[in-house]
């Protein structure tokens, strides 16, 4: 199955939860989940009986959205963490969170994940002085990222410039926002992976 293309919040409203994939809009009163608390294509005075295991489901599916991972890609992450010694979910979490996509998200490079990928896509960014376009690259300790030069100059980067200094970075990058810079200081540590993602269900979920 290809990369899903169609609206976002209707994967917001298929969770039930907000999953914050559109950046500011998110925040107002437009958001689908605020406006319609039911399911794409249901009635809103239906109600059904979720079983363990679509609960189960939903919380994967809600990472795999929230992160813009395919079903195949998800997998192999859970095949990883299964087989390390450190706790599987916070393993999944670790390699969901070193994800350059989700990490130009995190420096306030782009409202939201999506827009992310689209600029990695685009070679908005270097590693390391070397070029990278692949979203699911996965930084490491002393990665030094960058706005290629040549994009520096562009309307959107300016706009992104003067919206930096608001947003909070976590602890494990660093940012030069005169620059335009960030170093991975460190992989994300347990602390760092506050989320309102519940691992537990979704090892369950890959155990059957
Ligand atoms: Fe989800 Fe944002 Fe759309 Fe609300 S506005 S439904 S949080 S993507």
């Amino acid at each position: 199955m290809g990369r899903y293309t169609g609206p976002a919040c209707r994967r917001c409203r298929r969770v039930g939860e907000k999953l914050f994939l559109k950046g500011d809009r998110c925040f107002t009163p437009k958001c689908a989940v605020d406006r319609r608390r039911t399911a794409p294509g249901e009635r809103s005075n239906r109600r059904r009986r979720i079983s363990d295991h679509g609960v189960q489901l939903k919380e994967k599916q809600k990472a795999r959205f929230m992160y813009g991972v395919m079903e195949r890609q998800f997998s192999n992450y859970m095949d990883k963490a299964f087989n390390q010694s450190e706790s599987t979910g916070s393993y999944l979490l670790n390699q969901l969170e070193t994800r350059l996509d989700n990490v130009i998200y995190r420096l306030g490079f782009a409202d939201s994940r999506r827009q992310a990928r689209q600029l990695v896509i685009h070679g908005h960014f270097t590693i390391g002085d070397k070029n990278t376009n692949i979203p699911s690259y996965r930084v490491r300790p002393g990665d030094k990222i960058a706005w290629k030069e040549s994009k520096k100059e562009k309307t959107y980067v300016k706009a992104v410039v003067q919206d930096l200094p608001k947003r909070p970075i976590p602890e494990w990058l660093e940012l030069d926002v005169a620059e335009l810079t960030a170093n991975v200081r460190r992989l994300p540590e347990e602390a760092d992976l506050v989320t309102t993602i519940d691992t537990r269900l979704i090892v369950e979920f890959y155990s059957r």
